[in-house]
């Protein structure tokens, strides 16, 4: 019989996209900085994202190994590396990397049970790893991408069908029975909410899963989301663990951290709070005619800013993706740094010279400004951002631009918001009106709350404790 004394063993199962694959290996490495004996599950290419971090915590003592699987890009017709849906470019070739990981469901299966560990944490749309796991009497815990305010809304929905009393779109209703009387329109719900689809079905099916699982890891903090933890667990009687913001745990010892960007230097030139930052996350596609009125916007307006922008590829009638004028005056002026590709986000936001944040309120985006101290203008496109979105406002720490229409992550955003509207929003939010400082004082104190959390003591750090004592009881 094995020694009650060994460390636990986790075999950690994260998704094949940037936003849920990173935090899931943030959460490994809190999990083996506790001493959890850790195996990560993943292809390839993915691990490269993050190997030089677990090199790291190696060198440290942590018990950390990473299971690469050979993603079936030949049997699936995908160029090789291509196996992450931050990459794709298009519905088809999401489609066939979505079947690339279910081909990959039977040599995850097989590994667990070659060697079986004392609970996984597989990401929600593994939702066939509650069934393993009871198979082999273990627990699984799901890793879910979004925060308790987002959960609680969509049960809501799916639940109470509020949105089906009003007569058109743009009329508010309340969602029944949530702390915070809050309000959404048709048109900020996924339409698989309002007319179920195959995408429907595949969320039945995880929510079916995440009953079944032993609860629920969720990159979030108590203080953050309160009343949202507590009608989770109290009201719909569901078992979680606010165990972030995860980033923070590993953010110091992060090599993602270490290369010094080109913006880095620019923002060193800058005054403080002065730069707004713009970022729509990993996966969200705009059309040309917004991407061009964004440029519009942030040229005429008398913050520095920088802008991320995913679509390089993409053009306008005129050939180009941006107005090669506009470009060339916002490069020469130095007034902003527009980065195609990949932006260090955490070190920009938690540069001093940040004032504000232009943000699609991913889940990981709020917490990570949040983290940082910085205030947001919020401009939501799909996904949870919408539900995001209300919880910026219950906190008191976004600027709305007003955007009301959902899109599918896959599609091209149908969102067009005008330069005027754009220029609005991000003129409050780095204002200097009472409303503005208010909401410079509520981050703050966020912040800091943020950052006791997960310190020895702090209550996502005292959560991890809870969840590895109740694991140990069931071995
Ligand atoms: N991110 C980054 N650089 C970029 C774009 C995104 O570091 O240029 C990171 C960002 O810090 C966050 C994640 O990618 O951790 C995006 O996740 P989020 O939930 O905000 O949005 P999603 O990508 O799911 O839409």
């Amino acid at each position: 019989m094995e020694s009650e004394n060994r460390p636990l063993r986790a075999h950690f199962i994260p998704y094949s996209t940037t936003s849920h694959l990173m935090p899931q290996v943030d959460m490994a490495m809190i999990f083996a900085a506790r001493g959890v004996d850790v195996t990560i599950i993943t292809t390839y290419y993915n691990s490269l994202l993050f190997q030089k971090s677990i090199d790291k915590a190696i060198t440290r003592g942590h018990r950390i190994n990473v299971h690469k699987l050979k993603f079936p890009f030949r049997e699936i017709g995908l160029p090789e590396g291509l196996e992450n849906f931050s990459d794709a470019t298009s519905g088809e070739i999401c489609s066939k990397i979505g079947k690339g990981i279910s081909m990959l469901q039977q040599p995850i299966e097989q590994f667990i049970r070659d060697n079986r560990p004392d609970f996984i944490v597989a990401d929600m749309f593994h939702f066939w790893s509650s069934d393993l796991a009871s198979d082999l009497g273990i627990p699984r815990l799901t890793s879910h991408g979004m925060g308790h305010l987002a959960l609680c809304a969509e049960d809501c929905l799916l639940r109470y069908e509020p949105h089906k009393t009003v007569l058109s779109d743009k009329e508010p209703f309340l969602l029944p029975g949530l702390p915070g009387q809050i309000q959404m329109t048709r048109s900020e719900i996924a339409e698989w909410i309002k007319v179920p689809d195959a995408f429907a079905g595949l969320m039945n099916m995880i929510n079916e899963s995440i009953e079944k699982s032993y609860g629920v890891l969720v990159n979030s903090f108590y203080e953050l989301e309160k009343d949202y933890a507590d009608y989770y667990r109290d009201v719909l009687g569901m078992k979680s663990w606010s165990i972030g913001s995860v980033r923070l745990f590993n953010a110091r010892n992060d090599s993602r951290n270490d290369e010094k960007h080109d913006c880095q230097t620019w923002l060193d030139s800058q005054n403080p709070n002065s730069v707004v930052y713009v970022s729509f996350g990993s996966v969200c596609s705009f059309s040309s005619a917004q991407i061009s009125e964004i440029a519009k916007a942030l040229d005429s307006m008398n913050h520095p800013f920088i802008w991320v922008v995913r679509n390089e590829d993409k053009e306008n009638e005129d050939g180009e993706w941006l107005p090669r004028e506009l470009e060339e005056k916002i490069t020469k002026s130095n007034k902003g740094l527009i980065i195609k590709g990949w932006a260090p986000q955490l070190s920009i936001l938690e540069h001093p010279a940040v004032g504000g944040f232009l943000t699609h309120c991913g889940w990981n985006s709020v917490l990570e400004t949040i983290a940082a101290g910085v205030p947001m203008a919020t401009w939501p496109l799909g996904a949870d951002q919408f539900y995001n979105e209300k919880l910026t406002q219950v906190l008191g720490v976004g600027v709305k631009v007003g955007l009301e229409s959902w899109t599918h992550l896959l599609e091209e955003s149908r969102s067009y918001v005008e330069k005027e509207k754009i220029e609005k929003a991000v003129n409050e939010l780095m204002g200097g009106g009472e409303e503005a400082e208010m909401r410079r004082k509520k981050v703050k104190e966020l912040c800091v709350i943020a950052k006791a959390a997960v310190t020895e003591g702090g209550s996502s750090y005292s959560n991890v404790t809870t969840l590895l004592d109740e694991i140990r009881q069931c071995r």
